[in-house]
């Protein structure tokens, strides 16, 4: 079986920053810290910073009065941030700067009275917090959905979780802007694109049955999924060595070996150490 190690992988700066902080925290203060919300979606770098001392909640009312703690990278809405201060935490924020300029875009868009759209997932932590820089007149819909809050015609203000299918944002830009007066800020963020265009460039280069992909990542992870559904080919994903040991790659001649932008590049190696490369 040929392996075909793509690029990029290891952490995208938005993680590698959030994790620093994460460990600077560690090594300046006892525990216990907070962590609200799982810093990163990835079950590895969550089990290593619990086994330093991190608790992960999923509320501020989780959180002891006056306690550290930690935003996770994927930001919070406002309202959390008022929550916190009204327990007195010392809060360390871990916001992806790409997240923020979405918020702030959120904000802009508010401030000037238009509608805002958010494409992405009602329920993730990302959209959630964009979602409260707004509070009304905002609508989350998917990347093939359709605005109920604006009139054909109307005029509103488009932002992306920055996670999704890079294609579908792009072709819901599109569409949307053949209907409506959209000003759009909808982008994925560099890694996930670049991680995506190398999954399609791979399917490319090697078409044919005996191709599939190992995408290294966790089931919560977006990006991670977002690798799995782009590719061209078979694909299978695992989180750990001892999934990636369970897969059967018995048909596979060509194996491309992807990782999501939260997975470790310490798992990476592994990986690719336990199938020969
Ligand atoms: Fe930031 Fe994108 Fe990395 Fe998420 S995947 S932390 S948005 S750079």
């Amino acid at each position: 079986m040929k392996i075909v190690a793509l690029k990029p992988h290891g952490f995208c700066a938005g993680v590698t920053a959030a994790i620093r902080k994460a460990e600077a925290l560690c090594a300046e203060r006892p525990g216990p810290l907070y962590c609200l919300h799982e810093i990163v979606h990835n079950e590895l770098v969550v089990a290593a910073l619990k086994a330093k001392g991190f608790v992960f909640v999923e509320t501020v009312e989780a959180i002891p009065e006056g306690a550290t703690a930690l935003f996770s990278a994927h930001g919070v809405a406002p309202a959390v941030r008022r929550a916190a201060a009204a327990r007195s935490l010392e809060v360390v924020d871990a916001t992806c700067p790409f997240v923020q300029r979405v918020h702030q875009a959120a904000r802009d868009f508010a401030a000037r009275g238009l509608p805002v759209v958010v494409l992405g997932k009602r329920d993730h932590a990302e959209v959630k917090g964009i979602v409260g820089e707004v509070e009304a007149n905002c609508e989350v819909i998917a990347p093939d959905g359709v605005p109920a809050l604006v009139a054909p015609g109307g005029r509103f203000g488009l932002v992306s979780q920055t996670t999704l299918n890079a294609d579908e944002v792009a072709f819901a830009v599109q569409r949307l802007e053949a209907d409506y007066a959209v000003e759009t800020m909808a982008e994925v963020c560099n890694a996930t694109r670049d991680r995506q265009a190398a999954v399609k460039a791979f399917c490319r280069d090697y078409p044919g049955e005996g191709t599939a992909l190992l995408v290294l990542g966790s089931p919560n992870s977006s990006n991670t999924r977002r690798l799995c559904e782009v590719a061209a080919c078979r694909t299978f994903r695992a989180g750990t060595l001892e999934e990636v040991r369970a897969l059967d790659f018995t048909d596979v001649a060509v194996l491309g070996i992807t990782s999501g932008a939260s997975t470790p590049e310490s798992f990476f190696t592994a990986v690719l150490a336990e199938l020969g490369e």
